[in-house]
């Protein structure tokens, strides 16, 4: 279902990778993000297309594929963070190939992958970009945290923030690409907005306050991992981390090892974060 959340401002929160949205200008729309599964992705570009006969840009909020995949249904160019772009431009053909392998269990959804190709960024921003539009103010603004390129949408008319995965509500963050220590800064310094609507990477509506457990992940990340290398421990045995995290948020059934996957990636990347501010990796006894 597509909610309209202010005028002319839409999202929709059930595709099963991210959250989506649609920003109506009288020249036109900009879209924020494509889901990951090809059916979806259509079924966002025909919702779309039923709200505006003109898409102006397709905007990125990261490389990641929940964001990115469904990027060919639209007619319009795509941007992003120029990190997103550097990203996306390494993207070779093994990367629809472990997408598909995300979907063992559902060759139903596999196949729909055969006819996807990545679509690239061909305008991009580091810092912040304004766009005047259609009698709109748009501003896109990196974010980072989650990624180098993570990069979110603020609409100064309405006060709404459309995060990217900086914010994601009910779900454990990906911290495989992090910057654990940025990130816990950025959403200190979010808390202090006066937003008056949160648009999560992935869940519910919120408010600023909502990025509070996602701090706390970070922090437990942080300091769960800071003692296992502390202690000695290499980055393999550092993985116990992995069942110490898996109840901070709900997964789906089924989805379990998924999320190890995920928690993995962040505690391997969380480790290196610890060589650079403790030294080397300890040799062991
Ligand atoms: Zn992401």
């Amino acid at each position: 279902m597509v909610q309209e959340i202010a005028k002319n401002v839409f999202v929709k929160l059930d595709y099963e990778g991210a959250n989506v949205g649609c920003i109506l200008t009288d020249e036109g729309a900009i879209v924020i993000d494509t889901p990951m599964i090809p059916a979806e992705a259509k079924d966002w570009a025909k919702t779309v297309s039923q709200l505006t006969d003109k898409v102006l840009y397709v905007f990125n909020t990261d490389h990641h594929r929940t964001h990115i995949m469904g990027n060919q249904f639209f007619d319009a160019p795509i941007m992003s963070h120029e990190a997103a772009w550097k990203e996306m431009a390494n993207y070779k053909d093994t990367f629809i190939e472990r997408t598909k392998n995300l979907f063992k269990k559902r060759p139903e959804i596999q196949r729909q992958f055969d006819e996807i190709s990545v679509i690239k960024p061909e305008l991009c921003f580091t810092g912040r970009l304004v766009m005047y539009k259609g009698g709109r103010e748009l501003c896109f603004v990196h974010l980072g945290g989650h990624t180098p390129a993570t990069s979110g949408l603020y609409l100064p008319d309405e006060r709404i923030l459309f995060t990217g995965d900086l914010v994601v509500v009910d779900e454990h963050p990906a911290l495989g690409q992090c910057d654990s220590e940025g990130w816990l800064k950025k959403l200190t310094w979010l808390r202090r907005q006066k937003y008056s609507l949160i648009v999560p990477g992935h869940g519910p509506l919120c408010n600023v306050e909502a990025s509070e457990p996602v701090s706390e992940y970070i922090r437990a990340m942080r300091s769960k991992v800071r003692s296992q290398y502390k202690s000695g421990r290499t980055k393999a045995e550092a993985a116990v981390v992995i069942s110490q995290m898996i109840d901070y948020f709900p997964y789906r059934p089924g989805e379990k090892s998924i999320i190890e996957k995920r928690i993995r990636a962040g505690v391997s990347r969380v480790y290196d974060e610890m060589k650079v501010i403790y030294g080397q990796e300890p040799s062991r006894i």
